[in-house]
């Protein structure tokens, strides 16, 4: 099957009516300058397959703003500058991402008319005061009635939360209170970005000021690991996870749990856990861990962090590679043995 792409076009701080705490949206898309509709014409021309067998895995992404809140004109001639696209198909869909109180009936039958398949909601936390706190301009329940509509409408709901946030009296508690919110809502996907602290934000002068810890990569890799697995649970597709170093953000990035391979360094955790979990029922000693390849260096850790944790707890492992494991299975061998355990 043909990997989904989106073709992602940045409509920076257009139509956000605040400033939330954490948020430099015109860094983040690194673009001053909103895309005009011919832009994204010729955008779309340019990446866009011919092919509408290929097109079908292509969708137009408006990312980077409250893309329903923009002015009205504008909003309309992006759209109409992307959906002939779809309909020639070109692309399976376009895809938008908004604010949770930037949803209603009438928007959501433009959405309809213009070939968007996917709507995604920055709801960033469950917690009304954490909202507050970070300037949303929005709450729990516009979250609640924005995804009931979404769906109601058959568009795939995305839901987007932002663990570290300021105003968290317990990182993970709260994280995991809004996962749970999340899997009560059923979104179709995530995106789980671990709050950054950037240049020039409110974030920015509570942090200087004492008022703000971030979290560390540490305390980000073991909050996402736990959010992953209760999304993987649910089947609930998990899109994003973390920023990536292509947004631009390294030069505006003041504090918090930056990794370029944020992704990575979760999945490795999260393996981590589990084969300490099934080692120390056994005996210390020497054993190999086979895995598929894709698996191999999630298994072996950033600078073989795992492989020297192990070690650590008295088990001194060798990872090695059997493509027939499917996912994230293992098998465990002890030295000398021949049986897997
Ligand atoms: S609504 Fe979104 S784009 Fe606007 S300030 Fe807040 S986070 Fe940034």
């Amino acid at each position: 099957m043909e990997k989904h792409k989106n073709l992602s076009i940045f409509v920076p701080h257009e139509g956000c009516p605040n400033q939330c705490s954490f948020c430099d949206q015109k860094k983040i898309s690194g673009t001053q300058n909103p895309p005009s509709p011919d832009y994204v014409t010729q955008l779309c021309d340019e990446f866009l397959p011919h092919d509408s067998a290929q097109g079908a895995s292509y969708e137009i992404a408006f990312f980077g703003g409250s893309f329903t809140a923009i002015d009205r004109g504008y909003m309309l001639a992006l759209l109409q500058a992307a959906y002939p696209f779809v309909k020639r198909g070109r692309a399976a869909g376009i895809r938008v991402s908004t604010r949770p109180d930037a949803i209603s009936r009438e928007i959501l039958d433009i959405m309809k008319e213009y070939g968007v398949t996917a709507i995604e909601l920055g709801a960033q936390s469950m917690q009304d005061h954490v909202l507050k706190m970070n300037l949303r301009g929005h709450t729990v329940q516009d979250v609640f009635t924005a995804s009931r509509l979404i769906k109601e409408y058959g568009f795939s709901l995305g839901l987007q939360m932002m663990p570290g946030l300021y105003g968290q009296d317990d990182y993970m508690q709260c994280a995991i209170d809004t996962a749970q919110q999340f899997i009560r809502i059923k979104p179709d996907t995530v995106r789980i970005y671990p709050t950054l602290t950037l240049k020039d934000t409110l974030l920015e002068s509570l942090y200087q000021k004492g008022m703000y810890t971030p979290l560390t990569v540490r305390q980000a890799v073991e909050i996402c690991a736990v959010l992953v697995k209760m999304f993987n649970r649910e089947n609930i597709k998990i899109i994003k996870l973390g920023l990536h170093a292509d947004t631009g953000l390294e030069h505006s990035l003041v504090a918090g749990p930056y990794h370029p391979a944020m992704k990575e360094l979760v999945y490795s955790h999260i393996m981590m856990e589990s084969f300490t979990a099934d080692l120390q029922q056994l005996p210390a000693g020497d054993y190999t861990v086979y895995v598929n390849s894709r698996k191999h260096s999630q298994a072996t850790g950033q600078k073989k962090s795992n492989l020297l944790a192990l070690q650590q707890l008295g088990y001194n492992v060798t990872i090695k590679d059997d493509n027939s494991l499917t996912g994230d299975n293992y098998t465990i061998i002890k030295e000398g043995e021949k049986q897997c355990i």
